[in-house]
């Protein structure tokens, strides 16, 4: 049995007074889910703290474990302030800072040596979707970005469109059904069918309360990835909510 996810990734948002959110969130934190935020890396400690039953990660690690990599943050850094798990190979970061997968590779390799699970996003631009090379696209992050060794502790894939992300446009159910089917297929075969079937697919990309819950019905759809409506506990709680009763 997977248990489900629900991921939230605040990336450039929050600062102290944001930390109340995650509090809010302890009571739909307390059912089948298990619910994760990713605040900034100046919140993850405190965090941490809270103690309202949400485990924490970050949104990025370097691959290296320290060194002069001025303004990065190690996975055993991420560790010590308390994290379980890191957001890699983000779009954002795949964009932003030119992030190709086998330095996601390497960055998940450094994650899984300091004890993190890793939330690896992949996902196709609309061109790509456009050609109709959405699984290809897919299927080559999948082989490029996972390192060896995966198991279902230490990876969640998010399946992340990039035309999806915070822009209110989401796949149709059978579209996110085709590509996490897929992922589960690729997986298997990588890893043999026991870690192939044990590890969680999330989807993400415009996740709101309205739609959670015809997601969450999509085969081989653990949970979701939740960028801006994981950013207030009344617009996150009803998407946990949502997965805690697909999980019934
Ligand atoms: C994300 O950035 O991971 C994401 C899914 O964002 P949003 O939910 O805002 O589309």
């Amino acid at each position: 049995m997977r248990r489900k996810l629900a991921a939230g990734n605040w990336k450039m948002n929050g600062t102290r007074a944001a930390l109340a959110e995650i509090g809010a969130m302890r009571e739909a934190a307390s059912g089948a889910a298990e619910v994760l935020i990713c605040p900034p890396a100046t919140l993850v400690a405190q965090a941490v703290g809270n103690d309202a039953g949400v485990v924490i990660g970050g949104q990025d690690c370097h691959a290296n474990a320290s060194g002069a990599h001025t303004g990065d943050i190690s996975a055993e850094m991420l560790k010590d302030a308390g994290a379980t798990y890191v957001i890699l190979g983000h779009s954002e970061r795949r964009q932003d800072h030119d992030e190709h997968d086998d330095l996601v590779r390497d960055k998940a390799r450094a994650a899984w040596e300091a004890g993190l699970s890793v939330v690896l996003c992949v996902g196709e631009s609309l061109a790509q979707r456009d050609a109709q090379n959405t699984l290809d696209i897919i299927g080559g992050q999948l082989a490029g970005s996972i390192p060896d060794g995966a198991t279902g502790h230490n990876l969640v894939v998010a399946y992340e469109p990039i035309w999806a992300i915070g822009t209110g446009k989401v796949p149709t159910t059978d579209q996110i059904g085709e590509v996490h089917d897929f992922m589960r297929s690729r997986l298997e075969r990588r890893f043999g069918a026991g870690v192939g079937r044990s590890v969680r697919l999330l989807y993400g990309g415009s996740v709101k309360p309205s739609n959670a819950a015809e997601i969450f019905a999509v085969s081989n759809v653990d949970g979701a990835l939740v960028g801006g409506a994981s950013l207030k506990a009344s617009d996150f709680v009803p998407i946990i909510d949502a997965l805690n009763d697909s999980a019934d």
